[in-house]
């Protein structure tokens, strides 16, 4: 079957699931690999929260996604609890605690951020403490009666910066770990938590379950946008390429690219090896064109002055986002490359 009609099945097939009832459920634990969530577009600006609703996908094996609280939240649940990778808006936090008691009654123990934004931490406060359990003083250990919020030293480094002001404490991470990765094994599967140096920002985490095979990517994979390349806070396109690469290496199709690892994206619909392979080939093109008005002497303002040129194939999927456009993406990349000279 030639695969973009493939592709085209496999879409039609995750809205009948989403849209059906009981029925449906059953078929997708059966094809889990093939559901994707038929969510296209990024949640608006500053988006009324009271109208947004939260939606539930089965990812594969012990991992879930909730769709629709700002960022993508992935949800590994099992024996031991809940693990979170993201929270969501601050806004969305009663929401988002209430679909994940529909997955899970148990405690959540573990949060992991990917990154700064506000739609990735915003509710990591009350998520965190939505993480205690009914016991005297501090668990085995001396563990603290809550959930434990991790994230790369970098990320508590930005968020020290940018200081309480902007960013109140209970959303910096207590736990970090330095270098290029931690692991940890949590529902009988291990968790690795894989540093990508300076990509969005230089604080990202990916964080794979082993077992289950998903990898929730943070916002180097973005399926709403071209990606978020936060050069005020250590952002490089580089940076990203890098980390897609990355993300190839650990990922195994299960046919002609097709199925095997799914990857959760910062934003957007779950993707398999092809997916983050197109987005790579797409950042990097774009880079190559970038770095090649570089290399003719141009300076920012003519690169701009031929705006859509840079990404224009790309433009009706990725540029669809009005605060990360084309030609902001094209900026950050003239930038980013200049100054890594
Ligand atoms: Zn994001």
């Amino acid at each position: 079957m030639n695969s973009a009609f493939h592709k085209i099945l496999v879409v039609v097939a995750a809205v009948l699931v989403l849209t059906s009832g009981l029925c449906a459920l059953s078929s997708a634990q059966q094809q889990p690999q093939q559901i994707r969530t038929p969510r296209q577009t990024r949640l608006p600006q500053n988006p009324d929260f009271s109208k947004l609703e939260i939606q539930t996908l089965k990812v594969q094996g012990n991992v879930q996604l909730l769709a629709g609280a700002g960022a993508n939240i992935a949800v590994q649940s099992g024996g031991d609890g809940v693990l979170l990778v993201d929270t969501g808006y601050e806004q969305m936090g009663a929401k988002t605690l209430a679909a994940i008691r529909k997955i899970s009654e148990k405690p959540i123990r573990t949060i992991i951020n990917t990154t700064l934004a506000d739609d990735h931490t915003g509710a990591n406060g009350p998520l965190v403490k939505a993480g205690f359990i009914n016991q005297a003083g501090p668990g085995l250990g001396g563990r603290p009666n809550e959930a434990m919020l991790f994230g790369h030293n970098n990320l508590l480094r930005l968020m020290t910066e940018i200081g309480e002001a902007k960013i109140s404490t209970d959303r910096w991470p207590p736990n970090t770990y330095p270098g290029n990765q931690r692991d940890f094994y949590m529902n009988d599967e291990p968790v690795v938590m894989l540093h990508v140096s300076n990509a969005t920002t230089s604080g990202d985490t990916m964080v794979w379950f082993r077992k289950s095979d998903v990898i929730a990517t943070g916002d180097i994979l973005d399926e709403t946008s071209f990606p978020y390349i936060d050069l005020a806070h250590g952002g490089s396109v580089s940076g990203v390429i890098e980390g897609l690469n990355q993300l190839l290496d650990l990922m195994v199709p299960k046919h002609l690219q097709e199925g095997g690892t799914m990857v959760i994206p910062g934003h957007g619909r779950i993707g398999d090896e092809h997916d983050v392979l197109e987005y790579r080939d797409m950042v990097t093109i774009v880079r190559d064109r970038v770095q090649n008005a570089i290399k003719k002497g141009m300076t920012l303002a003519q690169v701009k002055a031929v705006k859509p040129s840079y990404t224009y194939e790309y433009e009706p999927r990725f540029n669809r986002n009005p605060a990360w456009t084309a030609e902001m993406f094209v900026e950050a990349i003239y930038k980013s490359l200049s100054s890594s000279k």
